[in-house]
C-alpha cells in the first residue's frame, strides 16, 4: 500500500542554552512526519536527530525527506538505512500510528503523557542546580537529573555535596556525565555517591555515562566496584549498540532514548525477548515523538518503577509543540 508523505521542520529554541558537555545547546531542530493512507487514516511520526549521539544530522534527516517523493510504500520505510535511526523511528512510528484508530475510551485515555511523579526532572547545570529543585519538588516531581563533566570536577563535588544536603527525603538524583569523566574522576565521583547516598536523606539512583563509549570493559569494572549504579546512555543510542553491549555482557541499567534508537518494532522486540533494565529517556522531542514512546512503546514491554527522563519541556520557550492536538501542532509549522 502506498502512503502520503509530507513532512514539516521544526525549530524550538532553550529558554537557556542547554550546557552538556558537547558544549551549549541553543535550539533544537527536528521534522514532524505525516503519513495519510487511502482511507484517510493519518499517522503522525517524528525525527528528531541528535548528531552527539551518533545518530545522523537534522540537515542529513532533511535531505533524506525532501529526497523521497510524497508517495511512499512500507517497503521504503523498511528500506531506511541503520546510519539514519532517528528516521527509521520517526517513519516506523507513523506507520505504526496509522493502523491504530483509538475511539471512545481509549481516545481519553491517549490524551495524556506522563504525570510529574512518573518523570525525573532535567535540573539545570552546574550550581544553578541548587536553586533549580525547590520549585518542581513542589510540583511534585521526585527524581532529578544533573549533568556533570561540565566544569571543574573539584567544584562540581562540592556543589553535588550541597545538592544532597538540601535534597529532602525521598528525592532521588541521576547524575549525567555525558562520557566526560575519566577513570580517576569517575571513581571519585562514584565514591561520593556511594558515601553521600548513605549519609543524607536522598539518594544517587545512578551515574550515567561516566566514560566514553570506547572504554567500554572499564565501564564494566566500575560497574562492578561500586555500589551506586551505572547506566548507560551514549554507549546504547541505537538498536545495534543496545544489542552489542548486551552481547559483551552488560546488565546494568540502559536508557534508551527511543526516537534515537532506530526502528521501534525492532526495539519493542528486543526488550520483549531480553530481561533488560529500561530507563527510558527523552531526546528533547515534542508531545509526537513522547505520546508514541507513552503510548506504543513502553507498555508493550515488561514494566519498571524508575521514572521516566521526560521532564524537559519546562526546557524550551514554546508550548506548541506540547501539545496533543496534533493536527494543531502541524499547523504551528
Ligand atoms: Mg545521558
Amino acid at each position: 500500500m502506498d502512503y502520503h508523505f509530507e513532512f514539516r521542520p521544526y525549530r524550538r529554541l532553550f529558554k537557556q542554552p542547554l550546557r552538556t558537555r558537547y558544549g551549549f545547546w541553543n535550539v533544537r531542530e527536528g521534522l514532524i512526519l505525516r503519513l495519510t493512507d487511502a482511507e484517510g487514516r493519518i499517522g503522525w511520526g517524528e525525527v528528531a536527530p541528535i548528531a552527539d549521539f551518533g545518530t545522523e544530522s537534522f540537515a542529513q534527516a532533511l535531505s533524506f525527506c525532501q529526497f523521497l517523493a510524497t508517495e511512499i510504500s512500507e517497503g521504503t520505510i523498511a528500506q531506511i538505512p541503520a546510519t539514519f535511526p532517528a528516521c527509521q523511528f520517526g517513519f516506523g512510528a507513523a506507520l505504526e500510528n496509522l493502523s491504530v484508530v483509538p475511539s471512545g475510551n481509549a481516545q481519553t485515555a491517549l490524551n495524556s503523557l506522563w504525570t510529574v511523579h512518573e518523570q525525573s526532572y532535567l535540573l539545570p547545570t552546574g550550581r544553578d542546580a541548587l536553586r533549580g529543585w525547590q520549585d518542581p519538588w513542589q510540583q511534585g516531581f521526585r527524581t532529578f537529573k544533573w549533568k556533570i563533566g561540565v566544569v571543574d570536577s573539584a567544584e562540581e563535588l562540592r556543589h553535588f555535596e550541597t545538592l544532597m544536603q538540601c535534597l529532602p527525603e525521598k528525592a532521588c538524583l541521576r547524575l549525567d556525565a555525558n562520557g566526560g569523566l575519566n577513570w580517576d574522576t569517575a571513581s571519585r565521583w562514584l565514591a561520593t555517591c556511594d558515601r553521600l547516598t548513605s549519609s543524607y536523606a536522598a539518594k544517587v539512583e545512578f551515574l550515567e555515562q561516566p566514560l566514553p563509549i570506547e572504554q567500554f570493559d572499564q565501564l564494566l569494572n566500575l560497574h562492578q566496584q561500586f555500589r551506586t549504579p551505572i547506566a548507560l546512555d551514549e554507549s546504547v543510542s541505537t538498536l545495534t549498540q543496545i544489542q552489542s553491549c548486551y552481547q559483551k555482557g552488560w546488565r546494568g541499567i540502559f536508557v534508551i532514548k527511543a526516537a534515537l534508537a532506530g526502528s521501534p518494532e525492532k526495539l519493542r522486540s528486543f526488550c520483549q525477548t531480553h530481561a533488560i533494565e529500561v530507563v527510558w529517556s527523552s531526546a528533547l522531542e515534542t508531545s509526537v515523538a513522547q505520546h508514541f514512546i507513552r503510548h506504543r512503546l513502553i507498555p508493550a514491554v515488561p514494566a519498571s518503577d524508575r521514572a521516566v527522563g521526560f521532564g524537559v519541556d519546562h526546557w524550551f520557550l514554546d508550548t506548541t509543540l506540547n501539545q496533543l492536538d496534533f493536527e494543531q501542532l502541524w499547523q504551528s509549522l
